[in-house]
């Protein structure tokens, strides 16, 4: 079956979201773990900052929209 980006609608490689998405994303997983060694931060105000901070990468603020908007659950781990 054919998956395609939630965000974007490109099509995908096996992941969960398009290869551009699913970058960002990891990479933002990656700097949450950074985020909490510093402070107490939930992962839902974390991508609320994400998604508001001007510096964040365009790919980064619709992956950080993309999860807000679905609750924050990921799910993309889960291949299904
Ligand atoms: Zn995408």
């Amino acid at each position: 079956m054919e998956r395609r980006c939630p965000i974007c609608n490109r099509k995908t490689e096996g992941d969960p979201l398009c290869p551009y998405h699913q970058r960002a994303y990891l990479n933002l997983r990656e700097r949450y773990d950074r985020w909490r060694e510093a402070m107490e931060i939930g992962w839902e105000d974390y991508l609320r900052e994400v998604a508001e901070n001007p510096n964040t990468g365009e790919w980064a603020r619709e992956v950080a929209q993309h999860l807000l908007k679905n609750g924050g659950t990921p799910g993309l781990n889960s291949p299904s």
